[in-house]
């Protein structure tokens, strides 16, 4: 039987349940620091020694990883409400009662 990927919650056929895909892309934009006196070449070779032996697949998770989960409709409005899950209005929420005793 499907399951909520977060809680674990069963969803039976027939249950609404949501897809959440995550696409984390890396960005860059375009500046490159040369006040070092490091020329472009010097840079390129600098990054092919760093990376020489390293797998293809660990090279392309710095750059681009996707991530797929099966959530349930209270998972999905906990997520939509903090996607990124910050701080709420300054103050964390805390995560089990003893935190709110200190
Ligand atoms: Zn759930």
């Amino acid at each position: 039987m499907r399951r909520c990927e977060k809680c674990r919650r069963a969803l039976p056929q027939g249950s609404i349940y949501y897809r959440l895909n995550i696409s984390l892309l890396q960005g860059f934009d375009g500046v490159l620091d040369q006040t070092d006196g490091t020329s472009i070449k010097d840079l390129i070779a600098r990054i092919n020694e760093q990376t020489a032996g390293v797998p293809e697949s660990l090279l392309e998770e710095e750059v681009h990883r996707e991530f797929s989960f099966i959530l349930c409709s209270r998972c999905k409005e906990k997520y939509c409400a903090n996607p990124l899950d910050l701080p709420l209005n300054g103050n964390s929420v805390p995560k089990k009662l003893s935190d709110l005793q200190e």
